[in-house]
Parts: C-alpha cells; structure tokens; sequence
C-alpha cells in the first residue's frame, strides 16, 4: 500500500482485518509526525498552550466574556509543524487529496448527535478554493452532515486583526435551505478545521442557541 501523506511504500500484509481500517492509510512515520502534540502547559477547555504567567486561559476568559461558551471543545491534531505544513497544503495550494488523510483522524460517534454542523465557507471563498475543506474531509470519513449555517463572510480570519475579529458582527445566519431541521433541544456538534480564538466557532454556536437546543459541541481538526 502506498500513504496518502508521504506516498512511501507501507509494509502492511492486508487482511480481512485492517484491509477497511482508516489508520492504515498513513505509514507508521508520518502518523507518528501528525500526531505529536508540542510540549507546555495547556488550557484544559480550548488546548491552548498557555504561557507561564497564565493562571487562567486568556482566549477562555475573553469568550465567556462575549459569548455563552459550547459545551466542549475537542481537537483531533496539535498544530505541529507537520500538521500546519499539511493545512497550508490542503488549504492554500488545494491538494484536495489531503482530505482523505484528515478523514482518517476523524473518531465522531454520530449517535452521541441530532446535527453534525459544519462551519460555512464564503461563497467567493468556495469559489476561490474550489471545495469546502470541512465536508470535504467529513464526507470522506462517512460522516453524515446537515449544513444549517450560511455565511457571507469575505476575509479569511487570518486577514484579520484581533480587533476587527471581535467587533465583526456575527458572521452567520442559520439556513437549513429546503431542510426542515428542527433544533429545539436537539445535540449539536459543529465542526470547524482550525481552532483560533474560538471566535468563529463560538459566532456559530451563537447562532445555534438562539433555536434553544439541548447542547453544543465543538470539534476542530487542529488547535492553533
Ligand atoms: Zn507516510
Ligand atoms: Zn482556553
């Protein structure tokens, strides 16, 4: 078998076994490198390595200031150097096969959720990249979705500054489409690729809670 990261060799004798397991579709070595999370001290809530000084997780206080805050927030990769080289590669020079490697990390128990969400990308951004790199990646991992946000956002949230961030109205509206999607006391789980601020995601669940469901959920693809 051939890895879909470094396209070495794997040394694997398929079976009946592991011939459908999703881990083996990475080698041992290139498993072992987007795996690794970097050393320190980190927020318990949000994975942020905190500096020394922090007795509470800044990014933390400052959401509970603003928002009502999802319920948890996990991460499936750190945001090693590997996995950033990964995401700019996903992401900026759109080699889509990537997806089918994140797929691989993707561990979501669908009977633990009503609505699998994913964050909304642009329609010009959509344009520009020419896929949606959240259902991409849950799409080839089999997980069933239900797009329910609509956004019209143009600027990349790296374009901008913490403060524009902030003052930024919220950048969602709720749009099941055709769908009649009942939310009320529903589980949620919204799934975004890069955790930052918690910004983006926490303007999501906003909208989500504003239709009272039961709970909100937070995963993200890696933790910045
Ligand atoms: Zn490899
Ligand atoms: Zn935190």
């Amino acid at each position: 078998m051939i890895c879909l990261y470094c396209h070495g060799r794997i040394d694997v004798e398929l079976n009946l076994l592991n011939m459908f397991s999703k881990t083996k579709r990475i080698c041992q070595s290139c498993h072992l490198k987007l795996t690794g999370w970097r050393s320190g001290v980190r927020c318990a809530r949000c994975h942020r390595i905190m500096h020394a000084a922090e007795k509470e997780c800044r990014d933390c206080i400052f959401i509970s200031s603003r928002f009502t805050p999802v319920r948890s927030i996990r991460c499936l990769l750190d945001y090693n150097s590997e996995v950033k080289m990964m995401m700019h590669r996903y992401k900026f020079v759109r080699d889509i096969a990537l997806a089918e490697v994140m797929a691989g990390f993707i561990d979501i128990k669908e009977w633990q959720y009503d609505h699998i969400v994913p964050i909304p990308v642009s329609e010009h951004r959509l344009e520009e990249r020419g896929f949606n790199q959240i259902t991409e990646v849950l799409k080839r991992s089999r997980t069933a979705y239900t797009e329910l946000l609509a956004t019209d956002k143009v600027k990349l949230q790296s374009e901008r500054s913490k403060a524009e961030r902030i003052d930024s109205d919220n950048p969602f509206s709720f749009d099941a489409g055709e769908k009649d999607v009942k939310i009320l006391d529903k589980r949620i789980l919204i799934v975004d690729d890069i955790y930052t601020t918690g910004i983006t995601v926490h303007h999501a669940a906003e909208t989500i809670m504003q239709r009272n469901p039961s709970s909100v959920d937070v995963l993200t693809f890696s933790k910045a």
